[in-house]
């Protein structure tokens, strides 16, 4: 079998360049922390972003829905129904967006793979930011639209592109919120050209949902966008599995573009739906974001709090050693610490200080930028996040000793 031994090569391969990636075992405790393979640990890792991941209120819904659904679904809605609850919660989520009609997926990344193919094909374009998430490269690659992609955040690249297409349809597709950044994508901009070159937007509000916007309604909310204001020519997407806690995706626009999704999307249409049990989890999850300005005001407190504590004097270890976070005011507060090896080393070293903290490197971030994806949470104290702050400037300065010696 000479697959697997390349495989095994390559595997090899991966390990040397520090790209190996390893799952852990573990089990949620109270508040941020976290069992990691046995030991206790302080997480910076969830994107559960308000903490509701464990909110009594979400178990006790699916403990009422237990007797009446059961726990598998059986078959995809179009052969086997979709369930009361699951219609109840595609009305709640057209409500709480504020956009006329949404469709409810069993997963963020199924609802991407469905909707761009759905949307574009061969002959159409797609207009894509360069950092996309990788859901919406693959749905893009599966449309066979012919995929061009601008430089991240950049309008002026992505109008040059506009003008010379020729395409009869033209797609444009960002994430509203950089997962891997944290920075914010400028909607009205992007609306602008889309009226502009008679495109469509496609607007995936993953990390944006629940913590943006009025009572948490998503960046589309927060441009304006939405209600009244909505444009026909937005298609925006979420995943249910971030700030609402639970898991799913869904797609939300105009009645008849979520009309066409419906009919065409095929990891809607080939996919058994998603069980009853996770919509009535939803279905509270929304009410508590919509009444949880207090755990926006706590996360954002805790996002100021490490962002002071991480912009470094000028001449401290920190600074020397080039780690810097990126310009994001948002829960994803990624520190940049370059090579692949530091990133690993930093994230082996706050593990045995009891902290969890993601090594992020390529080819999910672009070469010589790996990072830590410190991801913030309503669920962190002050004191967790001085936890972090402590342990991260000791490091610094025990690696700026390092490289002091090794010159
Ligand atoms: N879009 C973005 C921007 C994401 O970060 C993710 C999750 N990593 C997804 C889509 C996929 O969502 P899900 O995890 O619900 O499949």
């Amino acid at each position: 079998m000479s697959w697997l031994d390349e495989f095994s090569h390559r595997l090899n391969e991966l390990e040397a360049q520090h790209l190996l990636r390893q799952r852990r075992v573990v089990t949620p405790l109270p508040g941020a922390l976290m069992r990691v393979d046995g030991q206790a640990m302080l997480a910076f890792c969830s994107n559960d972003y308000l903490g509701l991941a464990a909110d009594a209120s979400l178990a006790e819904a699916v403990q009422q829905a237990l007797p009446h659904y059961g726990v598998g679904s059986g078959a995809s809605p179009m052969v086997s129904g979709h369930t009361a609850a699951n219609a109840a919660l595609e009305e709640e989520l057209a409500d709480f967006v504020q956009l006329p009609r949404a469709l409810y997926f069993y997963a963020g990344f199924a609802t991407n793979v469905g909707v761009i193919p759905a949307l574009v094909g061969l002959g159409d374009e797609i207009f894509a930011d360069r950092l996309n998430h990788a859901s919406l490269i693959d749905g893009s690659l599966l449309s066979r639209a012919r995929m061009q992609r601008y430089r991240h955040a950049d309008l002026d690249h992505l109008t040059q592109m506009l003008q010379a297409s020729e395409a009869k349809r033209k797609l444009i597709i960002s994430d509203a919120v950089f997962s891997m950044d944290g920075d914010v994508a400028d909607i009205p901009g992007l609306l602008a050209l889309a009226e502009e070159h008679d495109a469509l937007l496609l607007l995936d509000d993953a990390h944006g949902l629940g913590v943006m916007g009025p009572q948490g309604r998503g960046a589309l909310a927060a441009a304006g966008l939405t209600g009244a204001n909505a444009s026909r020519r937005i298609l925006y997407m979420s995943t249910l599995s971030k700030a609402v806690g639970v898991a799913g995706g869904f797609v939300a626009g105009d009645a008849t573009l979520v009309e066409w999704v419906l009919q065409k999307a095929r990891s809607y249409t080939f996919a058994t739906a998603a069980p009853a049990l996770l919509a009535e989890a939803i279905r509270p999850a929304l009410r508590r974001i919509a009444q949880g300005d207090a755990l926006r005001d706590q996360l954002h407190a805790r996002i100021l709090q490490l962002r002071r504590g991480l912009t470094p004097a000028a001449d401290s270890p920190m600074a020397s050693l080039g780690w810097s976070l990126m310009p994001s005011d948002t829960a994803i507060q990624p520190l940049v610490v370059g090579q692949n090896a530091v990133a690993l080393a930093l994230t082996d070293a706050l593990r045995q200080r009891g902290l969890w903290v993601p090594a992020i490197r390529p080819p999910t971030v672009p070469v010589g930028t790996a990072r830590l994806r410190i991801a913030l949470s309503a669920a962190h104290t002050e004191a967790d996040v001085d936890r972090l702050l402590e342990a991260l400037h000791a490091l610094a300065a025990e690696q700026f000793q390092a490289v002091l010696r090794a010159d």
